[in-house]
């Protein structure tokens, strides 16, 4: 599995950057996970949005879903110049159904309900999902192909469900929206010292902070994180490659 960081930052997308995107990879099959604002431009850099095979969506907040509805003008529009392409699946959860119904345009786009009890088998991935914190609700999510793990938090405050859920995964992308003299509990998010945290009692490989804050140095909130976890932490920018 190969992960593309497109849009690493919370709440709104920094100047010329992108909030929550991601991209995964493998075997010739490309899955967009959650698609911020700012999502779509930063996406060019990596992929068309007519090769996309498929996208997962999270939670319902503007800064994971607001640029569904130019994905899916990118794919019409591509469609009219040529493109020949099926309906792109967007999986997202049923509980909010005005939003998900959005997922849905003609014969563009198709939302499609994943059960969050059951595992879902997605182009070459098996997708598992534990509910989080959030003030809506919002699905972590842990990918794996081959023996392999990748785990996304999605939006959440920790919870001690998240270390069984990330447990031993190759890779965790875990969302750090706090410095960790802040508290996120209220919020629904995690700070540096809960993600170092998770990352060492889930005895993950390498940790990647994402959802990042707008204010502060960025690289303290490595440091505080490296000071409960000994293993590879990142900080995620558009761009960053991994493979899983
Ligand atoms: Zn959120």
């Amino acid at each position: 599995m190969k992960l593309t960081v497109i849009g690493p930052w919370g709440g709104y997308p920094k100047v010329n950057e992108a909030s929550s995107g991601y991209l995964l990879e493998s075997d010739d099959f490309s899955l967009l996970i959650d698609c911020g604002s700012g999502v779509l431009a930063k996406m060019q850099n990596f992929i068309q949005p007519e090769n996309l095979d498929a996208a997962i969506i999270s939670h319902y907040h503007p800064d994971h879903i607001a640029d569904i509805g130019v994905l899916m003008h990118a794919r019409l529009i591509q469609g009219f110049l040529g493109s020949t392409m099926p309906s792109l699946p967007v999986y997202g959860h049923t509980e909010d159904v005005r939003e998900f119904e959005k997922l849905s345009h003609k014969n563009i786009m198709t939302g499609v309900a994943y059960d969050p009890n059951v595992p879902l088998k997605l182009g070459p991935f098996t997708v598992r999902f534990l509910k989080t914190n959030h003030p809506v609700p919002c699905y972590a999510m842990r990918f794996e192909k081959d023996g392999k793990s990748f785990v996304y938090t999605g939006d959440t405050s920790f919870k001690n469900e998240l270390i069984s859920f990330c447990q031993d995964a190759d890779v965790l992308l875990c969302e750090c929206n706090f410095y960790g003299d802040q508290n996120g509990q209220n919020a629904g998010h995690m700070n540096s010292f809960d993600c170092g945290n998770l990352a060492m009692e889930a005895n993950v490989k390498s940790l990647i902070l994402t959802h990042l804050p707008h204010y502060g140095e960025l690289a303290k909130l490595k440091k505080e994180a490296a000071e409960k976890f000994a293993g590879q932490i990142y900080l995620a920018s558009l761009g960053l490659t991994m493979e899983v």
